[in-house]
């Protein structure tokens, strides 16, 4: 089946697709990663996405959606995860076109919920390999070695968009523009919530269970 993995900054999307990937062999599609990807690689497109990235905001509409379109267009017969896309309604109504287009359907959308205060000690506290991407957090998940990726040894870092002040614009982009398609999916008849205050592995399973 393939998901809309859907929440706000902080929620857990990328952890559990993660262990979505490992354990399932589901294909992550993050948004997010992409641009990072492009950003490192200083392609056209992550010179046009840093400026928004590095504010907090939205990337425009426009630019995201032709990213994923030339993605969906590549993907082989695997299920996959929609993570951090669709974040607008324009870029949900685009989703059902490109999908439509391509035979190709969302299964559920998922919605991790998890309060707000939970969330800044999330995004204050997370690091981030600078060469895998791998997720940690300074509490919950540290590296073995301080500043050492366990994955791949690569420095671990903290995201330019997860210092205190950018955080809030991130988390009021959320609310304005991503917190409504819930309305959007519950009358598709695809939303499904998951409670993301919980560990890890049992967040990992409540997910497992409402795409099974
Ligand atoms: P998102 O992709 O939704 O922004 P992440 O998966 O990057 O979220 O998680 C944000 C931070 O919270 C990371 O530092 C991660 O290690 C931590 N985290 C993720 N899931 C949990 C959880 N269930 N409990 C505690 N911390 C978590
Ligand atoms: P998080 O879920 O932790 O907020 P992401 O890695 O998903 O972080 O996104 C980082 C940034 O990339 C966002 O703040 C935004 O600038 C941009 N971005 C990612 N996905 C989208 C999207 N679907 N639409 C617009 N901008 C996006
Ligand atoms: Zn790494």
């Amino acid at each position: 089946m393939n998901i809309v993995l859907f929440g706000a900054p902080g929620a857990g999307k990328g952890t559990q697709s993660t262990l979505l990937v490992e354990r399932l062999g589901m294909v992550q599609i993050s948004t997010g990663d992409l641009f990072r990807a492009a950003i490192k690689n200083k392609t056209e497109l992550g010179q046009k996405a840093q400026s928004f990235m590095d504010k907090g905001e939205l990337v425009p509409d426009s630019i995201v959606i032709g990213m994923v379109d030339e993605v969906l267009a590549k993907l082989e017969n695997k299920s996959f995860i929609l993570d951090g896309f669709p974040r607008t309604s324009a870029q949900a109504e685009a989703l059902g076109k490109i999908l439509s287009q391509r035979a190709l359907e969302i299964g559920k959308a998922v919605f991790l919920e998890v309060p707000r205060e939970e969330l800044l000690g999330r995004l204050t506290g997370r690091r981030v390999c600078k060469s895998c991407g791998a997720v940690y957090h300074v509490q919950s998940k540290p590296t073995k070695v301080a500043g050492v990726c366990d994955v791949c040894g690569g420095e671990v870092i903290q995201r330019n968009d997860d210092k205190e002040d950018v955080i809030a614009t991130r988390l009021k982009t959320y609310e304005e523009n991503t917190l409504p398609l819930r309305t959007y999916f519950k009358e598709l008849n695809k939303y499904v919530e998951v409670n993301g205050a919980q560990d890890t592995e049992t967040v990992f399973s409540n997910i497992k269970r409402v795409i099974s």
